[in-house]
């Protein structure tokens, strides 16, 4: 199933107080706990509150998050500038797992942001497309909740080496987890190989790390796999950790 951000109940939600104090306690326990464990621990405690975000590189949360929460919601930051590939595995994912996928929509459209920044500013700006198309969307979404997953891991960038299972997200004010942070692209295959999960095609054809279509290249054989995002430019992140 699929929905909107703007068609989601918007639901009870504890304090930051509580939710700090639920850290505060699970977090030595669930340091060296496996994805499972983790995402057990976070369907037990937040129920309908949690949100699992996923770029649609490939199924693997969605895959581990359904498992532990039938009926899960799945995050996806819809730009409106994706390959049709990913959303295709987007809709694949609705069809074959039991998960209700919620596209987080920007506020504008991208002629209605051509219209009012000028065209192409993924190329002339990228960090204000990323804060309109992604961060702000993303946010709006993440305030109905009181906690999020994540598919970072630490060995996808320097940036990314100390990311910690669970955390307090200042930005967006709820509880961050990160089940597959100790994993690595082995444990990654593995996963996928043991358990059929569903793959975006573009994976296969070169692209190991997939965003929108403008600001996502095939890198060069044997290249950091990120250094396809935003090549040619400074930026490495689009915002959304940190
Ligand atoms: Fe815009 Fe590129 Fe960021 Fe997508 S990845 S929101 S197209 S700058």
């Amino acid at each position: 199933m699929t929905a909107d951000s703007t068609t989601t109940d918007i639901g009870t939600r504890r304090g930051d107080d509580q939710l700090r104090a639920l850290i505060e306690d699970a977090a030595p326990r669930l340091a060296e706990a496996s994805a499972q464990d983790i995402l057990q621990w976070a369907a037990e405690n937040f129920g309908d509150e949690l949100i699992v975000a996923s770029n649609m590189q490939d199924a693997v949360l969605v895959d581990l998050a359904a498992r532990a929460q039938p009926g899960v919601d799945i995050l996806f930051l819809e730009t409106g500038y994706h390959f049709a590939e990913t959303i295709g595995t987007r809709d694949a994912a609705a069809q074959i797992y039991d998960i209700n996928v919620v596209n987080a929509l920007p506020e504008q459209t991208v002629a209605e942001q051509d219209a009012a920044e000028g065209p192409q500013l993924h190329d002339r700006d990228p960090n204000r497309c990323c804060f309109l198309r992604k961060v702000l969307p993303l946010r709006n979404t993440l305030a109905r909740y009181e906690a999020w997953v994540t598919g970072v891991r630490r060995v996808e960038a320097p940036t990314r080496a100390n990311t910690p299972v669970l955390t307090w997200d200042d930005r967006n004010g709820l509880v961050k987890i990160n089940p597959l942070a100790a994993w690595s692209d082995e444990d990654m295959d593995n996963y996928i190989a043991e358990h059929g999960v569903l793959v975006n095609p573009l994976v296969p054809a070169g692209y190991p790390s997939i965003g929108c279509q403008p600001c996502t290249h095939k890198p060069a054989p044997g290249a950091d796999p990120r250094s396809g995002r935003w090549a040619g430019t400074s930026k490495t992140e689009c915002g959304l950790h940190g």
